[in-house]
């Protein structure tokens, strides 16, 4: 038995940090066969317990084994209506890996990466799912087609009720077509996970925004249940001297320019703040995302967080790929102002940090190191440092329960204070992962279904 599981080829570092293609390049069929065969197919299998959507990973993992493939795809779409984002976006690492025998002993098997290769196999060979559906004459409302909604409308649409899937912008997708760049999540898998979702009946209404176009009173009258998946995208600044200067943005606007609006095109008219020092503040998924996209389009990048390498949130594939692209990390440092000339910034003041006693979260609380302070030369100054609900909804929906942070309150089975509303992802939980929101898609469909049916 091979410990060390079967590496995955990718782009070059110093050619995939100069261009937006995909930089994993995914497993061929004898890669898939190889690392497959590491799996033992226990007949407890622990790594199940690590998936928030209950994929049968030992089962799908011997389909490939039988040179299976299409067995494998069906058995995966069973329970994770989009699998080629989850393996290629999904933390493996914090769940189903991080559960694996093998990873006792050595390496767990890659469960993202043969997920993965599943996904992408179906799609080039045409492989498509049954949808035999007997209507049941119930109508739903998904508001918000991230992975919650997107998730919540499929596992309706199987079961035969008519949802309609109302979205702000003017692509479906959520985070996974304005934040998670290109060259981790290409959109034209985005786009195909949505085609299957329409091939199924789910009907899309773009730039319409709940609360404004369309209430969710007058929604209420017109359908039997709503869902709302509106996620967290009101990006949150540090409040620290000169966050007005020109040249200062979130992450959120940044990524979006780029990733919705294409701005990294040649020919794109969209406008996207150019430097050539940039500095990202935060240490998650969004800050790696921001800088590698900064470095992409030519800059100097600096990442600043406030506690060290070993408690960064992003995912550690996402940290190693940016430090081999060349993005340089200041670790245990904590920005104090942004310092401008003529109203543009010009650079960014720091302090040292160290780390002390463990906070509530249990991660070591960082501490100011007294007169540590230093300058970053940054013509841009990017915030990736957390994301709150959307607050829109919720403000024009007075009955409905929130919590004092900003989230959409639910009980378990997803619903909310309002008989018929149901809600999940992003919007109730804060900034999570695409799994959890996906989850909580899943358990909403099963609770709206039970309501609609009751
Ligand atoms: P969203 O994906 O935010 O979707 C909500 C949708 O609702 C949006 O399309 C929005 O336009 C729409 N909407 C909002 N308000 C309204 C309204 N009033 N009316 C109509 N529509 C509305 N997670 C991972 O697991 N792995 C990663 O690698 C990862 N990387 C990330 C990188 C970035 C840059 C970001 C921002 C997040 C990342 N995440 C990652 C987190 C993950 O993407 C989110 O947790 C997930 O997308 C949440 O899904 P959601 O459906 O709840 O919300
Ligand atoms: Fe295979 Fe690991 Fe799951 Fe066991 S725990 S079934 S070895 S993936």
């Amino acid at each position: 038995m091979n410990k060390v599981r079967t590496p995955m080829p990718e782009q070059k570092a110093d050619e995939r940090n100069k261009n937006f293609k995909e930089v994993a390049l995914g497993y061929s069929i004898e890669d898939a066969l190889n690392e497959a065969h590491r799996c033992l197919e226990c007949k407890n299998p622990k790594c199940v317990t690590g998936c928030p959507v209950d994929v049968s990973i030992p089962k799908f993992i011997a389909a490939i084994k039988e040179n299976d493939i299409e067995s494998a795809y069906k058995i995966i779409k069973g329970t994770n209506s989009l699998p080629s984002v989850c393996g290629r976006v999904c933390p493996q690492e914090q769940q189903c890996e991080s559960k694996c025998v093998l990873g006792i002993k050595g390496e767990p098997v890659a469960i993202g990466r043969l997920e993965r290769f599943v996904a992408d196999y179906a799609r080039e060979n045409g492989y498509s799912d049954d949808h035999d559906v007997k209507s049941i004459g119930k109508k739903a409302a998904i508001v918000g087609a991230g992975p919650a909604g997107l998730t919540c409308a499929g596992d309706l649409a199987k079961e035969g009720v008519d949802v309609t899937v109302f979205e702000a912008f003017h692509k479906p997708g959520g985070v996974l077509m304005y934040g998670i760049p290109e060259f981790r999540l290409p959109k034209d898998l985005v786009e195909t996970e949505i085609e299957s979702l329409k091939s199924m009946g789910v009907k899309f209404e773009y730039d319409t925004v709940i609360g404004k176009t369309i209430s969710v009173d007058e929604l209420r009258r017109e359908y039997d249940t709503i869902f709302l998946g509106s996620g967290a995208g009101l990006p949150r600044f540090m409040n620290i001297e000169g966050e007005e200067l020109i040249g200062v943005c979130s992450a959120n606007e940044y990524l979006t320019r780029i990733n919705l609006m294409k701005a990294y095109e040649e020919d794109s008219k969209t406008p996207i703040l150019k430097g050539e020092n940039i500095v990202v503040v935060g240490g998650g998924n969004v800050a790696m995302d921001s800088a590698r996209c900064a470095k992409r389009m030519g800059a100097d990048v600096h990442i600043v967080y406030r506690r060290s390498m070993e408690e960064l949130p992003a995912r550690k594939e996402e940290v190693h790929h940016a430090i081999e692209e060349g993005i340089h990390f200041d670790l245990l440092c904590n920005p104090t102002r942004i310092l401008g000339n003529d109203g543009a910034v010009t650079g960014i003041e720091c302090v040292k940090m160290e780390l002390g006693e463990p906070d509530s979260s249990g991660r070591r609380r960082p501490v100011v190191i007294e007169n540590s302070q230093f300058e970053l030369p940054a013509d841009i100054v990017i915030m990736a440092i957390g994301t709150s609900p959307n607050p829109l909804i919720r403000k024009t929906t007075p009955d409905l329960k929130a919590e004092k942070w900003g989230g959409i309150y639910a009980d378990d089975n997803m619903a909310t204070n309002i008989e018929g509303i149901y809600a999940g992802g992003d919007a109730v939980t804060g900034a999570a992962t695409v799994i959890l929101a996906m989850g909580a898609g899943k358990t909403a469909a099963k609770a709206m279904l039970k309501y609609m049916t009751k």
